[in-house]
């Protein structure tokens, strides 16, 4: 038996419909305007970027030629009218916007400093004429960790951008390498929210997470969930304890997995005495992480997700232009969640997160 996931969402929006337009007793266009809808893991990128990556010759994650992305790059693009029309129309409140994936980590170094500035200006800039519209994360090039210190420290207090988006590994370097805490550093002194995004997994896991056809829906998420556990265990989260990570896709399996982690680092530790941590994985988890819905429009998943992590650490995102605004919205506005749920993950969280004013 095969069903569809557009009927399943259908169905899922006619039974709770009841539920989703507070006090405005519609039923048939539930979705619209009921809720401020911040949205957290959102791109844009412009034109140099891509010609900067085509002189070096460097492919796509999935090996097909970049013009099979000519319509995502053409959104990306487009971060005026066309892009605020597109979330006028499926509800979207609010965009938080990043250097599309992989970004500026895999230029080399002193390119990718400079196109990390220029991105982030960019970036500004559309914050500037959109301030009710647009926020943004600081783009940064981790190849050199000190300059992507002094970026944060500049695209923060002068840009008004309020996180900072990394695209998982860079030329196969983990975060947990001590050269990188400049960056934490960085970031824990100007109290902003680092986003973990998943990138093309790097050399060294190619051979077994490069599985054609599950590159992308296994592969990406392994590698990026694999990044954050190696954060938590390097004991980041005991230096600053106040650390905000999110990750997307619902957390990159870490929910899922977060008490059975507890159960066999006891053990494992146990047995080693390579017990270094202040707390149980779960607890980082829990407490360190947030979790944003981009492109996971499933509502079992979602229930667990906020049974696991508490509804103040669960944000919406729609993944644009890779994924659509309104199957996400829908999903989202379709889902059992009571008012208080919804709102802090449509909102309340991304507000808190981001630093987001509501005031008019
Ligand atoms: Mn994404």
């Amino acid at each position: 038996m095969s069903i569809n996931r557009r009927d399943l969402i259908k169905a899922g929006l006619a039974a709770g419909a009841a539920g989703l337009a507070p006090g405005s007793g519609r039923t048939q266009e539930p979705m619209i305007a009921s809720y401020r809808r911040i949205a957290v893991e959102e791109t844009f990128s412009f034109p140099e970027y891509f010609e900067a990556r085509r002189r070096l010759g460097s492919g796509t994650a999935i090996g097909v030629s970049s013009d099979a992305f000519n319509d995502v790059h053409a959104k990306l693009f487009e971060v005026g009218e066309g892009r605020l029309e597109a979330m006028d129309k499926a509800g979207i409140t609010m965009q938080v916007l990043s250097f599309y994936a992989p970004g500026v980590q895999v230029l080399p170094a002193g390119l990718a400093v400079e196109m990390a500035i220029e991105a982030n200006d960019r970036l500004g800039e559309i914050i500037r004429r959109h301030p009710r519209r647009f926020a943004g994360m600081i783009t940064v090039a981790p190849q050199e960790p000190d300059k992507a210190a002094q970026e944060i420290a500049r695209a923060s207090t002068r840009l008004g951008l309020t996180g900072v988006m990394i695209n998982s590994h860079t030329n196969g370097e983990f975060l947990d390498d001590p050269k990188f805490m400049p960056i934490f550093e960085a970031i824990n002194e100007y109290d902003l929210t680092l986003y973990l995004h998943p990138t093309a997994p790097p050399p060294q896991a190619a051979e077994f997470l490069h599985i054609p056809g599950f590159t992308v829906g296994w592969g990406f998420g392994v590698e990026a969930g694999t990044h954050a556990v190696r954060l938590i265990a390097s004991g980041l989260f005991d230096r600053f304890p106040d650390m905000r990570l999110i990750l997307g896709h619902l957390g990159e399996g870490l929910p899922l997995w977060a008490d059975r982690m507890d159960n066999r680092y006891e053990w494992e530790t146990g047995l080693t005495g390579a017990r270094a941590l202040d707390r149980l994985p779960s607890q980082y988890i829990k407490q360190n992480v947030y979790v944003a819905t981009s492109g996971m429009n499933y509502h079992a998943q979602l229930r667990m997700a906020i049974d696991v992590m508490g509804k103040d650490h669960v944000l919406f995102a729609t993944d644009y232009p890779m994924e659509d605004q309104r199957e996400a919205v829908e999903a989202v506005d379709s889902a059992a969640l009571s008012d208080e749920e919804r709102a802090s993950i449509y909102h309340r969280n991304a507000e808190r997160l981001f630093r987001i004013t509501t005031a008019d």
